[in-house]
């Protein structure tokens, strides 16, 4: 495969930790007390990741693609926004090679679920559970995340316009 058709996406979403909504990252609901405020679902892993996507597709933005202040995408399932778009990606052509992903939280912790929400986002992707990767990271107790005020999430993603590397 030639580097040429590569092109790579960074995303990163951040939402604040509140009581009484649910806790979904990368499509997979998470038992915690606490949950991510937001506008949609608030699944901070999944809209880091579609700004990556979209980010190598050179593709704008969530925000430009989901406004946030449209009533349309209120309590919006974040699934159904990475699959528009993943499909607007490969519309512009697109396939994805790989994603990797940092979780960071103080609580509850992440890393028991990390195979769920690897296996969730490949599923959404499309892609074979080897090409998604996950970190879980906590806040050392300090800071924002520290002092479990935000979860936030940051993602990688590797595209390619050529056929994929299948050796
Ligand atoms: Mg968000």
């Amino acid at each position: 495969m030639t580097t040429s058709g590569l092109r790579i996406g960074l995303g990163w979403d951040r939402h604040r930790l509140v009581s009484g909504r649910p806790l979904r990252l990368g499509g997979v609901e998470i038992p915690s007390e606490l949950g991510l405020e937001g506008h949609s679902d608030g699944d901070a892993l999944l809209h880091a990741a579609i700004d990556a996507l979209l980010g190598a597709a050179g593709l704008d933005d969530i925000g430009t693609l989901f406004p946030d202040d449209d009533p349309a995408y209120e309590g919006a399932d974040s699934s159904e926004l990475t699959r528009q778009a993943l499909a607007r990606v490969r519309e512009a052509g697109f396939q994805i090679l790989s994603l990797d992903a940092v979780i960071a939280a103080q609580a509850p912790r992440l890393a028991p679920h990390r195979t769920a929400m690897r296996n969730s986002m490949a599923a959404l992707l499309q892609v074979s559970a080897d090409r998604v990767n996950l970190k879980a990271k906590s806040g050392e107790k300090v800071g924002v995340i520290g002092r479990g005020e935000v979860l936030e999430a940051t993602v990688v993603a590797l595209l390619s316009k050529s056929e994929p590397d299948v050796s």
